[in-house]
């Protein structure tokens, strides 16, 4: 029986990643900010008018297709972009490893990644890696402005078995959460219109009915998605990013 899964605290990088990037790749530092500090060029229409996501993954984890699929249908009903979402996905060699850091995750990153936002268009690298957080039980993690990675032996693990969940629920779950956090929520970079901070999980809804409810128990999670919908963004959420620029 799996005891904890963290619906995933947000990692935030600091100075180190963000300052001095000079990979020819990455020519500005449009995509080395924090979680949630693009939260209203994702929003609104204004600068970019579309979203591109790079989708990257190692053997035995590539991204669930319904999941994308809800993906999308979520992004679309709260961001304002006219030129549309578009993903596009490659494989990427196993990494032998048996957990993976956030600086680990980092270096992969800068390794592979070779869709960054330009003109119009806005990036988001979405990493699928073949091992876990160093931290058990995480499924997932928002660990900058751009960059998502999903820890695919963890979401796998607690989906499509006998009394789990299907894994494009799980897997959705995540993947809307993360986005969420990059659209700035909760308090993450979209100004909350009222307070419902999670007074004891910053950066979450205190709603625990809400998509970005810090849930705590994957049994709980499970029994969540196994009875019932995907969870949806609450009334406060969804008040916040229409105020930054969303739909
Ligand atoms: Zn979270
Ligand atoms: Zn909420």
């Amino acid at each position: 029986m799996k005891n904890f899964v963290f619906l995933i605290a947000v990692i935030i990088l600091f100075a180190q990643c963000s300052k001095k990037d000079n990979t020819p790749t990455s020519s500005n530092n449009l995509n080395t900010k924090s979680v949630g500090a693009s939260a209203k060029e994702f929003l609104s229409a204004g600068t970019y008018t579309s979203i591109n996501v790079q989708l990257q993954y190692m053997p035995g984890f590539a991204p669930d297709a319904a999941a994308l699929s809800n993906l999308t249908n979520f992004l679309n009903t709260l961001v304002n972009k006219p030129a549309g979402i578009n993903f596009s996905q490659t494989p990427i060699p196993a990494s032998g490893k048996s957990v993976f850091s956030i600086d680990d995750i980092s270096a992969l990153e800068k390794a592979n990644r070779t869709e960054f936002t330009n003109g119009n268009v806005l990036s988001v690298y979405v990493l699928y890696v073949d091992a876990p957080f160093t931290t058990a039980n995480i499924l997932g993690a928002a660990y900058r402005n751009t960059s998502l990675v999903i820890f695919g032996p963890t979401v796998t693990s607690n989906s499509g078995g006998i009394n789990q969940t299907t894994r494009a629920k799980l897997e959705t779950t995540v993947l809307n959460h993360e986005f969420g956090h990059l659209l700035g929520l909760t308090n993450l970079g979209t100004v909350m219109v009222s307070q419902h901070e999670d007074a004891s999980h910053k950066s979450h809804c205190n709603n625990s009915s809400c998509l970005m409810y810090f849930s705590t128990q994957t049994s709980m999670m499970g029994g969540v998605l196994l009875s019932g919908p995907i969870p949806v963004l609450d009334a406060n959420c969804k008040a916040d990013l229409t105020a930054n620029g969303g739909k």
